[in-house]
């Protein structure tokens, strides 16, 4: 049952503008979240600024996407150049919305979570890329999150017996009252994300990748994977349970290793090429999410 009755197309330019104005935070979030001092990190009353002259920026230039055209990716006041990646968050955070209810049914849980853990990983994306890091203030609330949304489980579990009705009911009829969705590449055939599921999830995604870690520390006497990855990891096992988290563990490491291993090769570096995995977890979430269940299908049929 949509939540209006509208075509989706419709719904997309509906919401594209929310997604900008949220990409305009996340941005915000990208640059604050890694300073080191705490005065700088507030996210919340602090007014939009240059981070090239403390110029606070008039509210006509803070028009996102736009704004920056207009400016010609120019500070007004000191003509600081103001990186791509403005535009480049606010652009994907619009797409992200535009997209979201012709892949997610609209107005559904589902499409809270897809909507949440996709701007999620857009910000990862950039403080890892660019600063390394991938901040705790946003990744433990996600693991808090991630349990949450199994609570209708608890709270309603007439809905979780007619989730088995069929793999269209799951999407489209209960979607709403209840958290419990796999992944959509999974509906139907494999287990939902029960309380447990995410739990081991969590479990999973920051137990794991913390065994090879002590692996690779042993043999190599150096820190492998940073501690943000393991969280990472631990509120994506939450959001999709506890199979796909590893499916993306195992994608991440192969586009980390696609593009680590010619790039280690053209330094000599010894390997000591720091990549920022946040950024290839990230990639590889939307793949599993999507098309795990056919990759693994493909993947055992090439075994043989
Ligand atoms: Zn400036």
């Amino acid at each position: 049952m949509p939540f209006f009755d509208l075509p989706p197309w419709m719904i997309s330019l509906l919401l594209a503008p929310f997604g900008l104005v949220l990409g305009s935070f996340g941005n915000v979030l990208i640059h604050r979240l890694p300073q080191e001092d705490p005065a700088d990190r507030n996210v919340i009353t602090r007014a939009s600024h240059c981070p090239g002259c403390k110029a606070q920026i008039k509210p006509w230039h803070n028009v996102p996407l736009f704004g920056w055209l207009w400016l010609r990716g120019r500070c007004a006041a000191c003509g600081w150049r103001i990186p791509a990646r403005y535009p480049l968050v606010e652009l994907l955070t619009g797409l992200l919305f535009a997209a979201s209810p012709w892949v997610l049914p609209f107005g559904t849980l589902i499409w809270f979570k897809g909507l949440l853990c996709g701007f999620a990983l857009i910000v990862l994306f950039f403080t890892d890329f660019t600063e390394m890091m991938l901040p705790d203030v946003l990744q433990i609330p996600l693991m808090g999150i991630g349990l949450l949304l199994t609570l209708p489980q608890l709270l309603w579990p007439e809905a979780l017996v007619k989730v088995w009705t069929g793999p269209v009911d799951i999407l489209q009829a209960l979607a709403f009252h209840n958290g419990l969705q796999p992944a959509p590449a999974y509906h139907g055939f494999e287990p939902t994300v029960t309380w447990l599921n995410s739990l081991l999830g969590l479990a999973v995604g920051y137990g794991v990748p913390a065994l090879m870690n002590l692996l690779y520390k042993a043999i190599r006497k150096t820190d492998g994977l940073g501690m943000g990855d393991f969280k990472m990891l631990a509120w994506l096992g939450a959001f999709w349970g506890w199979a796909p988290m590893l499916g993306i563990l195992f994608l991440g490491a192969g586009l980390g290793a696609a593009v680590g291993v010619p790039l280690m090769l053209m330094r000599r570096s010894g390997g000591q090429t720091m990549l920022p995995f946040g950024c290839f977890l990230a990639l590889a979430t939307p793949i599993v999410v999507f098309f795990g269940r056919a990759l693994w299908l493909g993947y055992l049929g090439w075994l043989g």
